[in-house]
């Protein structure tokens, strides 16, 4: 057991039909069937190594979107063929969720088989809880299609799905009220690793938030700022921007029109709330580079051209926030420092995953664009620790709980030891 949830160690597998949720959810390309990133495939695994070792019929099920998240939905059939790669043995797939194609191939499953199922949010009440905000409670969920006509099949539910446990739906919130609930142990990773940067972050800790992702940061920067998690909150990207825009510098018009156009407007007086109480601790870019014509320019604040959009922090704040990494003892990161995809606007990006790549200091990353970042710089191996979920791992820095960690605690209570 740990944090009232339990885990595999506690599991009795061998002849057990288990319901193993996992996120597979990777950026595809439609036009070839092909996944361009496989990487939470990957780290999906163990888990599934250990329940088929130990002699499980494996059941799985999983999500995917698209390039726009929850539309055009995409088939987990390449994810089949990969797994089956990955773990050196067939992984059974099949065009059905719950229905009597899929139920079927449940029952003829033989010890140690692994069985994945077609794209969980196929089934209408996956979706539409997350899109139309439309609420069922735990129990209501249970009451769904899918936990209906599935968990009369299996022994046992686990989840190794932690990129996805801030969703509140049936596949990941509603076999825990009628089945034994594990979670797998990518799941426990995740969870122990995060609750340690949380709870008891050796010091100084520093947070470096950047990207335009802007709702994730402040949510998860008002949290960690109020209960004095972070020591220093080192800012770049749209977050940097906003805070400059907040204290009246100068950055530019293109990058106030972005603000403006991706909706962010609000933060800006929010970012002045919370560098008012704060600001001590958080530091804000001292340049800013733009590009024109595929040329890279710099210049520090209050020197700032009035009609340049700012993309990427400049080399002395770059310098900066080195020297802060360095020093850090634990650093956790979301988030970009510019437009790291361009050449021209990658600079800071780069100087900055340098240092952490460096640094003594434990480092947690996270977000699908700073794990992006990461390989492009060759620098997986070099990090702390790399968290499959962007945005459960910030919801779960922010205080909230999580709804699948605490349908996983109701879950335990059915396992009856
Ligand atoms: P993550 O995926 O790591 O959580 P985000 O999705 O929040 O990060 O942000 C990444 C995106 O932010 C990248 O596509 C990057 O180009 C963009 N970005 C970073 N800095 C800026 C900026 N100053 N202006 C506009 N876009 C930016
Ligand atoms: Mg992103």
């Amino acid at each position: 057991m740990q944090f009232g949830i339990r885990t595999l160690d506690e599991a009795e597998l061998r002849g057990k039909t288990v319901l193993c949720r996992v996120d597979m959810n990777q950026p595809v390309d439609r036009a070839a069937g092909t996944l361009k990133s496989i990487n939470r495939i990957r780290a999906c695994v163990p888990t599934i190594r250990e329940l088929c070792e130990r002699g499980a019929k494996v059941v799985l099920l999983a999500h995917q979107g698209s390039d726009i998240e929850y539309k055009n939905f995409y088939s987990t059939e390449p994810h089949a063929k990969v797994l089956s790669e990955l773990l050196g043995c067939e992984v059974q797939w099949i065009d059905d969720v719950c229905g009597p194609a899929a139920r079927e191939k449940i029952k003829a499953l033989h010890d140690g088989e692994i069985l994945l199922l077609d794209n969980v949010r196929y089934v209408s009440e996956e979706q539409t809880l997350f899109e139309m905000k439309l609420r069922l409670t735990h129990e209501q969920q249970a009451k769904t299609l899918l936990v209906e006509k599935l968990a009369p099949l299996a022994d046992m539910y686990v989840c190794d799905a932690f990129a996805a446990a801030h969703r509140d739906q049936p596949s990941l919130c509603g076999f825990e009220q009628v089945l034994p609930s594990y979670m797998g142990r990518l799941f426990e990773k995740e969870f122990c690793t995060v609750s340690r940067v949380m709870e008891q972050p050796d010091r100084p800790c520093v947070f470096v938030l950047g990207g335009a992702k802007i709702s994730d940061a402040f949510l998860m920067m008002e949290t960690v700022l109020g209960k004095g998690v972070a020591d220093q909150v080192l800012t770049g990207g749209l977050v940097g921007n906003i805070f400059l825009a907040a204290l009246g510098k100068q950055i530019g018009q293109g990058s106030l029109d972005f603000i403006y156009r991706s909706n962010y407007g609000e933060y800006i007086e929010k970012a002045e709330a919370l560098y008012r109480r704060y600001g001590e601790k958080i530091t804000l870019p001292c340049d800013l580079a733009w590009v024109t014509d595929g040329v890279r320019h710099e210049a520090e604040l209050g020197d700032v051209p009035a009609e340049i959009a700012a993309i990427d922090i400049g080399e002395k704040t770059a310098e900066v926030y080195r020297t802060a990494i360095l020093q850090a003892k634990t650093v956790f990161v979301n988030g970009p420092m510019g437009v790291f995809e361009q050449a021209p606007s990658e600079f800071g990006t780069r100087a900055v995953w340098q240092a952490l790549a460096q640094t003594e200091g434990f480092t947690v990353l996270g977000g699908g664009d700073s794990i992006t970042a990461t390989e492009k710089y060759e620098l997986t191996d070099k990090m702390g620790y790399i968290c499959t979920g962007g945005g459960a791992l910030i919801r779960f820095l922010s205080g909230e709980e999580l709804p699948v960690i605490k349908a996983l605690r109701h879950g335990a209570s059915l396992c009856g030891k």
